[in-house]
């Protein structure tokens, strides 16, 4: 088993996992409630882990996940459906009413 991910954000651990499960690489999160319930750890011990559970895989999934990341963050902004406020395009929800910015 090969452990492809791990970020301490629980959000992006999961995301990475549903990536590779859309693209049926069989893989699994370790230590998905392990911040804050061992409090005595150091956060870095105990990151959230996307893990591939067949080596074969391996390689594929690394890949995914390269790209998945390379996501350029400086895209053009974008217009709330809600409030029709403009938002930066590093704001996942508008700032002014708190829409998601998936419609
Ligand atoms: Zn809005």
């Amino acid at each position: 088993m090969d452990k492809v991910y791990s970020h301490y954000d629980r959000f992006m651990v999961f995301q990475i996992k549903q990536l590779l499960d859309e693209k049926g690489i069989p893989c699994f999160v370790k230590n998905e409630f392990a911040i804050g319930a061992m409090g005595e750890l150091s956060p870095m011990d105990v990151l959230p882990e996307v893990w591939i559970s067949d080596p074969q895989w391996l390689l594929k999934a690394q890949q995914f996940i390269a790209e998945f990341e390379y996501q350029p963050t400086d895209s053009s902004p974008w217009i709330c459906s809600n409030c029709k406020e403009q938002n930066g395009a590093s704001f996942e929800l508008c700032w002014q009413c708190g829409k998601d910015s998936v419609v």
